[in-house]
């Protein structure tokens, strides 16, 4: 039996303010949500408030991104280790805004991935497709690829701490959700390439869902053999949403 894990993903959103509040509400309902996992990722700058927030609390911190090298002249950017030295324990790694407006490769997206891993962070490595390529039915082939360059760059070691969540590129932020067939289906072939590599570790390695899981989708989607919860963009934004949602993964 996996765990589920729910990820709130609040992208480049959030005062001191907002978050305070936010945050402070969910963690009032902290009790209410028994065997689950849930992951907070803030902008940057809002990580060490929202880990002293978390204090005392299962909940943990998150950031949405990293660099590859450790510390130098890499202007603007945040490393592993300084995710670490600020409270984090996991990362979003390849989300498909860090693909598609930042230019992130699988070979890089891979590399972040391995990075984050030898950090001692656990990654959330995000893959999906486009409608484009959905269309085209290339859905399976793209994912497939995507997890084969973590794979091959980062090895099984990654997993299972680390996570996967099938994020469809169309459904992120548009509303438009997966059904949970569709989503089952790749969930499905996901965890079949990881069997392939290794059956323990495709047994126990979560694999998230995200894009646009309000609390009226998320039931149906987390009810689905291979979804053990949830990356969550805007609804992780409003402390009523994202706690609906959370709860919805621990039945
Ligand atoms: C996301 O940003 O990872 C995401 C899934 O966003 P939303 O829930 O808003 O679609």
């Amino acid at each position: 039996m996996r765990r589920p894990l729910v990820a709130g993903n609040w992208k480049m959103n959030g005062t001191t303010s907002h978050a305070w509040r936010l945050v402070n509400e969910m963690t009032d309902a902290a009790s209410s949500l028994e065997a689950l996992d849930v992951v907070i990722c803030p902008p940057f700058i809002l990580i060490p408030q929202v880990v002293k927030q978390c204090e005392g609390t299962e909940f943990a911190a998150g950031g949405q991104n990293l660099e590859v090298h450790a510390e130098g002249a890499y202007t603007g950017e945040i490393s592993g280790s300084m995710l670490v030295d600020h409270g984090c324990s996991f990362v979003i790694v390849g989300h498909s805004e860090r693909r598609n407006l930042y230019g992130e490769s699988d070979a890089l997206v891979a590399e972040k991935t391995a990075t984050a891993h030898a950090c001692g962070l656990r990654p959330i490595v995000c893959v999906g497709e486009t409608l484009e390529e959905r269309e085209n039915g290339r859905t399976a082939s793209v994912v497939e690829r995507q997890v084969r360059a973590v794979i091959e760059r980062a090895g099984m070691g990654v997993f299972p701490a680390g996570i996967v969540a099938y994020e469809p590129v169309w459904a992120i932020g548009t509303g438009q959700t997966a059904t949970p067939r569709q989503a089952q289906e790749v969930h499905a072939l996901i965890r079949g390439l990881l069997r392939q590599e290794n059956s323990d570790v495709a047994a126990q390695i979560r694999i998230l869902y995200g894009g646009s899981v309000k609390p009226d989708n998320a039931p149906e989607l987390f009810a689905e053999e291979d979804i053990d919860g949830g990356l969550i963009g805007g609804a992780s934004l409003e402390a009523a949403d994202f706690l609906a949602i959370c709860r919805t993964a621990t039945h």
